[in-house]
């Protein structure tokens, strides 16, 4: 059995032969690495050059203009929109000017969502509730977009939230855009791309953005700082629930979700749901107006979903029509600027070999206890300030 196999340029027939018995001495042109006893294929390099005739125009990368880009975006273009965020993402100095010009026309169009940051321990249910969320939410007629930010990516190149299968019903839903989180740069430039992904999925009429973060160091406090809403994705333990939980975090929170509330684990849950939610009575709100209680939910079963959402729906009403939605909405503009000065220094002072340099000089003394942090601080900005 053989079958013809199209790479970019090569046509390669791939000679497949279950009965290997008979052929001992045939030796294949290609095996896979590690492959075992039970690998029965044999492969045969096919023809070097492929025909013309066979040659496929879609393998050629188009270039989109920006007013193709504008323009498909706005017709709500999923491919298109993921074009643009692609640019967003890019550090080639080109498509970020590009993408700039794409905002910059987008923009006029963007604002008209709720935006809900989602944050929670890995294994907390975050993609399981999201997706249920999802699924709810597009039923009742809307449209949802869910980005991540993963800190993991930029600190460990690795990453908590992307390497498993996750929302496989809403990521074939025609009215969802799910995009990963990007992949590289620090937490700060990480989030200036989100943020301009947010206004470019707006653009393209998603009315629900998710944005899904895991509880891990700075990265909750930057969500907090894009989105209208905050929920916290907990999971009750049985024990003291309060313990170990760090202050800060609820302190920001709109909502407290104890997920996993079904089967046994229903009664612990509402007992840790109680638990919170006088927590959060003592505490300073997150939002002027807007007390911030714990609920439960299932992911699995759907149970709660309906209740979050109505909360979240009343928590835009109140907050409208107080005008404290607003307002956040103009200082995060503001935070927004303090972020990219932020990236930019950070990136202007660590990215100069000479400064670079000299610091792994400092860091061998700091270790050796023989210069004070301080003192290796002026020296560094010493260096920076005559190299401007
Ligand atoms: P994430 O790491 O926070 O995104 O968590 P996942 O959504 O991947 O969920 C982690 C595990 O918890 C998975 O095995 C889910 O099936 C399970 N899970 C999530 N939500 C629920 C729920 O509401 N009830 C139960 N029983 N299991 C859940």
């Amino acid at each position: 059995m053989g079958f013809p196999i199209f790479s970019s340029d090569t046509v390669f027939l791939f000679k497949v032969d279950m009965d290997i018995e008979n052929n001992k001495s045939y030796k294949p042109d290609w095996t896979p690495d590690n492959h075992g006893d039970e690998f029965a294929i044999r492969i045969v390099k096919g023809v070097e050059n492929r025909p013309e005739n066979l040659r496929q125009k879609s393998f050629k990368r188009k270039e989109f203009t920006t007013e193709e880009l504008v323009n498909g975006v706005l017709e709500g273009n999923r491919i298109l929109l993921a074009k643009t965020i692609t640019l967003i993402e890019s550090t080639s100095q080109n498509h970020q000017l590009r993408a700039k010009e794409v905002l910059t026309q987008l923009l006029p169009h963007s604002g008209k969502s709720l935006r809900i940051g989602i944050s929670g321990v890995p294994g907390a249910g975050k993609s399981t509730l999201i997706e249920a969320l999802g699924v709810y939410l597009i039923n009742l007629g809307h449209k949802v977009a869910v980005l991540t930010i993963d800190p993991s990516s930029s600190i460990s190149k690795g990453s908590i939230l992307g390497d498993k299968t996750r929302m496989e019903k809403l990521s074939k839903d025609e009215n969802c855009f799910i995009r990963p989180s990007p992949s590289s740069g620090t937490l700060g430039g990480v989030a200036r791309k989100t943020r301009e992904s947010i206004t470019a999925c707006e653009a393209a009429g998603y009315n629900i953005i998710l944005i899904e973060t895991v509880g891990v160091g700075q990265s909750e406090t930057t969500v907090r700082s894009m989105v209208d809403f905050f929920l916290l994705v907990l999971i009750s333990g049985g024990g003291d629930e309060l313990q170990g939980m760090k202050k800060g975090v609820m302190e920001i929170c709109d909502a407290i979700l104890i997920n996993k509330a079904d089967g046994e684990n229903k009664r612990k849950a509402l007992m840790a749901k109680a638990e919170f939610s006088s927590a959060l009575h003592y505490l300073y709100p997150s939002t002027e107006g807007w007390e911030s209680k714990a609920y439960t939910a299932s992911a699995i079963t759907g149970e709660g979903i309906e209740e979050l959402w109505t909360e979240m729906l009343k928590f835009e009403e109140i907050t409208k029509t107080s005008g404290v939605f607003e307002r956040r909405r103009r200082l995060q503009n503001i935070e927004w600027v303090e972020f990219m000065i932020k990236d930019y220094l950070f990136d202007s002072f660590f990215g100069n070999k000479q400064i670079s340099a000299q610091f792994t000089e400092l860091k061998e003394k700091l270790l050796n206890g023989e210069i004070l942090p301080s003192a290796a601080f002026d020296l560094l900005k010493e260096t920076y300030f005559k190299l401007k």
